[in-house]
């Protein structure tokens, strides 16, 4: 076979490269340090953490990154093995010792016969006889690079920030409060003109908002991330600094909209959250793109009635990264669609973290094997950790309605990407009936339990070995 080519050789591209060499196919991972540096990383080891250490929980039963652990150690992966074996005590997360992990990994791929490193920045296109291409450059993709993807894609489908707005569990919002209602009525394509969840506020929870907005303590911006406010994207606490009213005239605009609960009164403002997957599990806060801390951002926004217990898939921010408009730009097994010898993985595809950028390092790796061997790629059962999100970089989450360049945005795996189970449970094994968190709980185990049983069903069916 002639080799796999790898551009980037961080999470997701060192274990692309593993499971191509475990299926028997060479490979070569081109990774531009030291020869050419990021402005994050500070070594020259493949797999390298740019800051926390951490792989988040370790929790395979209650956890959605747990769950992804589990099915990535079930599937072979090297940052596992390397992450174990360079555990370091950090309760029910796993940490690692990050120098000890990026040697590991760098040894393990520097020892296999069939990985091949060259220290190389790819600065362009590569070269067109290379035929079967994965890039995994992440979030600081390299400019020469990210160029040469802009000139083919087109100017929307590459972004360098992402502007994140919040995203709720739908089961956590109080619907005796928030009601469905599109502003006037109006039903956006494919939808019913009851899109939106609307959360109404009186002056002076209003008032009370916006100084909470004004007092948060913000995360301020590195140095060389510059000042990103475009398009309209402005954090919603610059918006609260140019003028107390500007949010009830941008985003928390009360027209058009009228209180279910209490149709005679008129709201003074309202935070309007818009579906965010077709199985209708998640919300985003519309236009809530914000620079706050995280600690901050749940403390605020459960100011606003019927967010009071409101908990989060993700917090806002504005960041740094390049990635893709996925759901556009590529097919079901990540390669673009208008030129297919080119995959991506990792967190260039909008997933976000170590872990999430290299499982989907891992699928990508299984899928240009599956294309070099001649097998057929077979996408992993959307009810395990795995197939929920690559859904989410493909599109499958999205919904029809606003489906502008600008609605995908990077996002951490979580239990509202999975589709909902047949049924819930609704009783403990002891047969009493659950309630509150033992539900939340039970229901997450379910889930788990699911997608591990799938998981294996699938890599039972997907032959992957160049012997076969
Ligand atoms: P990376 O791990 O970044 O690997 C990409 C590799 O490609 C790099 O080694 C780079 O040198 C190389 N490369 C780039 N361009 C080229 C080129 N043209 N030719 C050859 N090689 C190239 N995630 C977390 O889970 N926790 C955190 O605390 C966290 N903090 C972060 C802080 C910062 C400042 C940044 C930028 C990101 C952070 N992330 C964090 C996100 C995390 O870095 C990514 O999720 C993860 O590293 C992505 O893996 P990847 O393989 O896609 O990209």
């Amino acid at each position: 076979f002639s080799p796999i080519r790898i551009i980037g050789g961080g999470l997701a591209g060192s274990e692309a490269a593993w499971q191509i060499a475990s299926a028997g196919v060479p490979v070569v991972i081109h990774e531009m340090r030291p020869v050419r540096e990021t402005d994050a990383h500070k070594t020259e080891g493949l797999a390298e953490l740019v800051c926390s250490n951490s792989f988040r929980s370790d929790d395979a039963e209650n956890n959605a990154v747990g769950l992804l652990h589990a099915e990535m150690r079930r599937m072979g992966s090297l940052i596992m093995r390397m992450g174990d074996a360079h555990q370091v005590p950090a309760g029910g997360a796993l940490a690692v010792d990050r120098d000890g992990f990026s040697q590991g990994v760098t040894a393990a791929l520097e020892a296999h016969p069939l990985v091949t490193i060259a220290r190389e920045e790819v600065a362009g296109l590569p070269p067109a006889d290379w035929d079967n291409v994965i890039i995994a450059t992440g979030p600081l993709t390299s400019p020469a690079l990210a160029e040469g993807i802009r000139a083919i894609t087109g100017e929307t489908a590459l972004a360098f920030f992402d502007a994140i707005a919040p995203i709720v569990h739908f089961e956590t919002v109080n619907m005796d409060i928030a009601w469905f209602q599109s502003r006037y009525d109006k039903p956006g394509p494919g939808g019913t003109g009851a899109d939106y969840i609307n959360c109404p506020l009186t002056k002076d929870e209003y008032e009370a908002f916006v100084d909470a907005l004004l007092a948060g303590d913000k995360t301020m911006f590195k140095e060389w991330e510059g000042t990103p406010y475009f398009d309209g994207c402005l954090p919603i606490e610059v918006m609260a600094e140019r003028g107390r009213e500007t949010l009830r005239w941008g985003p928390m605009k009360p027209v058009g909209l009228t209180n279910r609960h209490k149709p005679t009164e008129k709201a003074y403002a309202v935070v309007q959250l818009r579906q965010d997957n077709k199985l209708g599990t998640l919300f985003n806060m519309t236009g809530f793109q914000t620079k706050l801390k995280y600690g901050e951002q749940a403390r605020v926004f459960r100011m606003i009635p019927g967010l009071e217990n409101a908990e989060f898939a993700r917090l806002g921010g504005i960041h740094r990264n390049t990635y893709l408009n996925s759901p556009k730009m590529l097919d079901e097994t990540l390669r673009l669609k208008v030129e297919p010898r080119l995959r991506f993985a990792g967190q260039i595809t909008g997933c976000e973290g170590y872990v999430e950028s290299a499982a989907i390092g891992g699928l990508v790796g299984r899928f240009a094997a599956a294309e070099r061997l001649g097998l057929e790629a077979r996408l992993p059962p959307v009810t395990t950790a795995h197939g929920a999100l690559i859904n989410h970089i493909t599109g499958g989450h999205m919904t029809t309605i606003d489906e502008g360049p600008r609605s995908f945005q990077p996002m951490n795996v979580n239990f509202g990407l999975f589709p909902p189970l047949e049924q819930s449970p609704t009783k403990g094994p002891d047969g009493v009936r659950l309630r509150g968190t033992a539900k939340t709980q039970a229901r997450k185990q379910a889930l788990s339990a699911r997608a591990l049983v799938d998981l294996e069903a699938w890599l039972g069916e997907t032959r992957l070995a160049a012997a076969e």
